[in-house]
């Protein structure tokens, strides 16, 4: 049995036991047996229950929150904004189901088409940060395409996912066609990744595990869409309003403790106004509340585990810029930290995935988008400028796949998701999200006697 942890309070919560491969396989031959009905499925009736399953999510949000916060040691407001959009992802696809179109192609002597067909069985791996909310942007395009799925949690948070699961059962959803196995990632992981039964591995992860999930996936050309790791820049110009600038920024790296793989954790500011920036970053960083994950007020807590604060305290050195306060005892706590550095430090290169963002000067807008570019990954980032133009200049030379202007806001339900570079290929979220889950199939049909 693994036991699960609050990262609060070090306490256990849970028992689990790890999936084997052989039960690996059991999993993925239900989902294979549950294929053929569930593609039959008529487009409404596929509609109603995800419907149902958003509205179950709904119901049960109070305690799929307070669940999530406990299993991960995120504050209970972020979680239940997560379990917000949770519900909303179901209701997007339960509307998607009959509105993912063919096409008719002009060609001569017949009539062509297109069709959208579901791949069978697809494996989805989630990791740890935001276990219930990444299920759903994979969950909801899988189901609404007529896929059946074996999704694998990650060891330290599986709960949320396994409630998912009885919830979809509840739905009405038939059994076989969502199955959640939680397990290891080298046993569980690597088994579907290499399974010939799977048609496809929905994966969101770091990029070092994307690598041989890819690898992996050679031997049986499996479809994989992988969204990894990022270092995205928060680039600040000078005719920004600095102070909605400098309120914003901390909450777009200490959100979920840093664990984000959309953190701003590079912050770039023009050399111009850097002093005043940097002088109102520290103020609004000061002002993030960090605590008990279960009281409402709490902005910040603890990092996932023991292991992972190891990791990230090893990326600073000495006395930083500023560090903020966080609670003795007990609890993988890890305070709110910024740390002046030069591009190729590797604080400003290598993900931490925590609470340490690097301030960087840069001179002017072609160095910043130099050192905006000069990354491994391309996931998200900001632009903070008045003058329009250069917001947009900017955003097309920026290589990333998520970018906002005088905003952190990376993810919308309706909207596409996903990464440049190492950060990953593929979509989620959106209609674009729905590609990932479906082949496209050509019709050509003769009309000439
Ligand atoms: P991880 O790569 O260690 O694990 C992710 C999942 O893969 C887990 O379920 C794990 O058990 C499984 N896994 C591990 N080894 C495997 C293998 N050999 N084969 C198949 N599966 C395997 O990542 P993590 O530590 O859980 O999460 C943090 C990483 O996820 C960060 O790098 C972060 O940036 C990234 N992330 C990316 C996005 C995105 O959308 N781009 C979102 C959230 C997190």
């Amino acid at each position: 049995m693994t036991a699960i942890l609050n990262p609060a309070t070090e306490e256990t919560i849970a028992e689990i036991a790890p999936a084997s491969a052989e039960e690996t396989d059991a999993a993925v031959a239900r989902a294979k047996k549950a294929f053929p009905a569930w593609r039959a499925v008529a487009p409404g009736d596929r509609a109603r229950l995800l419907r149902r399953l958003a509205t179950l999510v709904e119901e049960h949000g109070e305690e799929l929150a307070r669940l999530e916060s406990r299993n991960v040691g995120k504050p209970i407001s972020g979680a239940r904004g997560e379990v917000g959009m949770v519900a909303q992802v179901f209701h997007y696809y339960a509307g998607a189901v009959d509105k993912h179109f063919g096409e008719t192609i002009p060609v001569a002597g017949g009539i062509d088409l297109t069709l959208r067909e579901p791949l069978g069985v697809v494996g989805l791996i989630v990791p740890w940060n935001f276990p219930l909310n990444i299920s759903s942007w994979k969950l909801g395009p899988a189901l609404a395409c007529g896929n059946t799925v074996v999704l694998k949690p990650a060891e330290l948070t599986p709960l949320t996912a396994l409630r998912l699961g009885e919830l979809a059962l509840e739905a009405g959803i038939p059994e076989g066609v969502v199955n959640i196995l939680p397990g290891k990632g080298s046993v569980v992981g690597t088994r579907l990744v290499e399974h010939p039964d799977v048609a496809k591995i929905g994966f969101t992860g770091s990029t070092e595990v994307g690598q041989e999930v890819m690898r992996g996936a050679a031997g049986t050309i499996k479809r994989v869409t992988l969204e990894l790791g990022g270092k995205s820049a928060n680039v600040v110009f000078a005719d920004a309003d600095l102070e909605k600038a400098a309120a914003a920024a901390p909450y777009a790296v200490f959100d979920n403790a840093g664990q984000d793989c959309c953190a701003r954790s590079r912050i770039l500011v023009e050399a111009s106004a850097y002093d005043r920036f940097a002088e109102l970053l520290v103020e609004a960083t000061r002002g993030v509340e960090v605590g008990d994950p279960e009281d409402d007020s709490t902005e910040m807590g603890p990092l996932v585990s023991a292991a992972h604060r190891e990791t990230v305290a090893s990326f600073v050195d000495g006395d930083p810029f500023f560090r903020g306060d966080a609670p003795d005892g007990k609890g993988f706590w890890y305070p709110a930290t910024l740390v002046e550095a030069r591009p190729e430090d590797r604080i400003a290169r290598d993900e931490v995935f925590g609470p340490v963002a690097a301030l960087i000067p840069f001179a002017d807008e072609a160095e910043a988008i130099r050192i905006a570019n000069d990354s491994d990954y391309g996931l998200s980032g900001s632009i903070w400028t008045e003058n329009g133009g250069r917001a947009l200049r900017v955003a097309r030379a920026i290589d990333t796949g998520v970018l906002s202007i005088n905003s952190n806001s990376s993810v919308r339900v309706s909207t596409p998701f996903g990464g440049f570079k190492r950060s990953g290929f593929g979509r989620e979220l959106g209609m674009h999200g729905l590609a990932g889950y479906s082949e496209l199939k050509n019709v050509y049909y003769a009309t000439e006697d």
